[in-house]
This record gives structure tokens, sequence and C-alpha cells, in this order.
């Protein structure tokens, strides 16, 4: 049998080996002390691994900061939505089966790639510019991509008045947006959302309030 290399003493992260426990299949295991005062007995190879830093605690303490990928992913996960959130901003960015699809990913905009393939940096970037479940990802600049220095996240009503602003309509091949029919139809935002959002057609909403000023002749 060969020579075992000798790890009494010796310290790996926040581990440190106690004594010899036993050899099996010509491996050794060691029965070890993590920092957390944690006692456990751990094979040679897997203490002198630089990735394993601890008994696992380090890594549980790790994940309840900032969550690993998996975690999210669950539905018991305090970032379940956030990850929800990740997942269906790449998909409308890149699955052409995606119903969001040719707004998003069909008109160019991207996920920058730090964020594209990586979570865990999004969420990173989530956490530390306001995430709360109550809110959405929004781009500032709508024909620039999915980057930290274009997004941020806003109120359902807030994007909702966004969405409002870039509703675009034709009318008589003239190409309208609320604020701009609002202005003349001489009648509020509010308004014209009011009867949209009650079915009625653009149009309809046109002859109603035509009245109120000479409207789109020009
Ligand atoms: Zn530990």
């Amino acid at each position: 049998m060969s020579k075992i290399k000798d790890l009494t003493g010796k310290k790996f992260g926040m581990v440190t080996v106690i004594k010899l426990d036993r050899i099996e299949n010509r491996r050794t295991y060691w029965i070890c002390k993590c920092d957390c005062g944690n006692i456990f007995t751990r094979r040679s190879d897997i203490i002198q691994n630089k990735e394993v830093k601890s008994c696992g605690c380090y890594q549980k303490e790790n994940n309840k900061i900032i969550g690993t990928l998996h975690g999210d992913g669950s539905k018991k996960s305090k970032y379940h939505r956030l990850y929800q959130c990740y997942q269906s901003m790449k998909q409308r960015c890149y699955n052409p089966n995606c119903i969001q699809f040719k707004d998003w990913g069909g008109r160019g905009i991207k996920v920058c790639d730090e964020w594209k393939n990586d979570y865990l940096k999004f969420k990173k970037w989530a956490l530390s510019h306001g995430y709360h479940d109550e809110l959405t990802l929004d781009r500032i600049k709508v024909n620039r991509n999915y980057e930290p220095n274009n997004c941020r996240w806003i109120t359902k009503i807030e994007q909702n008045r966004n969405t409002r602003k870039c509703k675009h309509f034709l009318i008589n091949n003239k190409d309208y947006t609320i604020p701009l029919l609002s202005k003349k139809l001489g009648i509020s935002d509010d308004t014209i959302h009011y009867w949209l959002k009650k079915g009625c057609d653009i149009n309809y909403i046109l002859k109603r309030f035509k009245s109120n000023k000479e409207v789109v002749r020009e």
C-alpha cells in the first residue's frame, strides 16, 4: 500500500482536518471540523478540492443571500417570481414561438450577454435596483436592449401608462398615438383609454367625440 498523504492539522477553506477516519478502496477519509463547529467525515480528494470551502454551511449561507439558479426555479423560493421575470424576458427575445416575440425579439430587442448567460447577475442587479414582487421589468428606451442601464422596476400602472403612450392607431393612413388623438379630439388620455377599455373601437370613439373638434381630417 502506498504511503498516504497525511492531512492532519491542515486547513482547507473553512475545514480543518482533525485525524484519519478510515481507508476504504484505497481512499482516505478524514474527520474534519468546519469553522461553523460542524464535525464530519470527508474523502481526501474532496477536502482538497478548492471549490468545496466548508461542511456545506458556506454554500447554504451564500444561497440564502443570492439564491441559486436551481433554487429560484422552485415555486417555494422567495425569488420564484423574479426567476419567472427573467425567463419570460428571454422568451420574448429569443423564442419565435412565444406570442410576444414579434414585439421584442422580432424587433431586434436582445438581452445583454451578462444577463443572458447568468441569471445570478440579473438577480444581483434586480435586488440592488429595487426589485419587488409587485413590480415589473421595464426598458427605459423602448428600442434598446435589456441591459442594466436601460432597465428599471416599475408598477403595473406606470407600465400601462407607458404602453398607452406607445399605442398606435392608423386612421386615414396616418399614425396616431393616444396623446396625439387626445389633443385632436380635445378630450383627455384617460377618456380615450376608458372607451378603449370598454372594448370600443377607435373609430367609434372618433365618431363619438368628433363633434368636439374637427378631428382627423387633415
Ligand atoms: Zn460549516
